[in-house]
């Protein structure tokens, strides 16, 4: 009997602003981080989320950027389908059962026509429509593309996608896991956050503290509104500086707070809930297992 082989790839989701891409990416990951930063200055295909499973590991990967574009969406659309298109295994195309498709749907798919990777009609807000209406939907798609599968979902109530996940699962190619199974986002995005809190413990309390400070973003979650929520401990090796961080009454620590939220922000283009704790964890820089989970290799 054949060994069973590992299935892996990059999948991407793209479709209008609103048609429910994170919703559906929050769903099928978990509630786990997803965070869309668009900055030009991160790389152009991001990871956006890893969903691991038995035999096989998918690697969602980011469209930035499209709800920023409105002016420019019609081009904006095609530039992005066409970076995605060139880099996935599986193409993602969410549309909502609830309206027709759009020009900006069929610009999309135009573009789509030369893409190499199988593209899969996700309609999406199921729990809106009747059975019926759904297809003709899937009908009217359907004549304006050849998708190697059309699945319906409600992001919001889950129903539906465990089947997409199973669809695309058997439209990845064999391949290794390309990531450690305890990776579930994107690191790197968080690991500039701890740095930028790092840097403002830094500048504010005039190096009192050097070398002793690792900072580690615990957690990490856009909300549906778009609202970013973080949420970072300040590790300290002593009392002492502890004191100095948290400050007379707090306020050095809502500087720094105050601070590097407004670089967050820039970072991220949205809004940023940022809570800092500060914890002594004594000597962390002399201990192996602290300095690999604050991520220091
Ligand atoms: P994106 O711009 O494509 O990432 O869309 P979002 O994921 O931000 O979703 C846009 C809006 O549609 C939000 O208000 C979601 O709550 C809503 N939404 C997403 N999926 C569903 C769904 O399956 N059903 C319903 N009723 N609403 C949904
Ligand atoms: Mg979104």
């Amino acid at each position: 009997m054949a060994e069973q082989q590992f299935h892996s790839g990059f999948v991407s989701i793209i479709g209008r602003p609103n048609v429910g891409k994170s919703t559906l990416l929050n769903r099928i990951l978990g509630d786990k981080i997803v965070i869309t930063s668009d900055k030009p200055q991160t790389t152009r295909n991001r990871i956006q989320g890893i969903h691991n499973l038995p035999g096989c590991q998918i690697v969602f990967i980011d469209t930035p950027g499209i709800h920023r574009a409105k002016s420019r969406l019609n081009k904006y659309m095609v530039d992005v389908a066409l970076s995605s298109i060139k880099e996935v295994d599986v193409i993602l195309f969410l549309v909502e059962a609830d309206t027709k498709p759009a020009n900006q749907e069929e610009t999309i798919l135009n573009t789509l026509a030369n893409a190499d990777a199988p593209v899969v009609l996700v309609i999406n807000k199921t729990d809106l429509v009747a059975k019926e209406s759904l297809l003709e939907k899937m009908a009217a798609y359907s004549s304006l593309y050849p998708f190697r599968a059309v699945v319906p979902v409600s992001a919001l109530t889950g129903d539906g996608t465990d089947k997409l996940v199973q669809v695309v699962r058997e439209l990845l190619p064999e391949g290794p896991a390309y990531f450690p199974d305890d990776i579930l986002t994107d690191v790197p995005e968080r690991f500039v956050v701890a740095e930028i809190i790092r840097e403002k413990v830094f500048r504010l309390t005039h190096d009192e503290v050097p070398y002793s400070v690792a900072v580690v973003v615990e957690s990490f979650k856009e909300r549906p509104d778009g609202l970013v929520a973080i949420s970072a401990v300040i590790n300290v090796e002593r009392d002492s500086q502890k004191g100095i961080i948290i400050g007379r009454k707090g306020e050095m620590l809502k500087k720094i707070g105050i601070q590097a939220r407004g670089e967050i922000e820039q970072l991220l283009d949205t809004k940023v809930f940022l809570e800092l704790f500060v914890r002594v964890s004594r000597e962390w820089s002399e201990n192996k297992q602290m300095l690999k989970e604050f991520g220091y290799e």
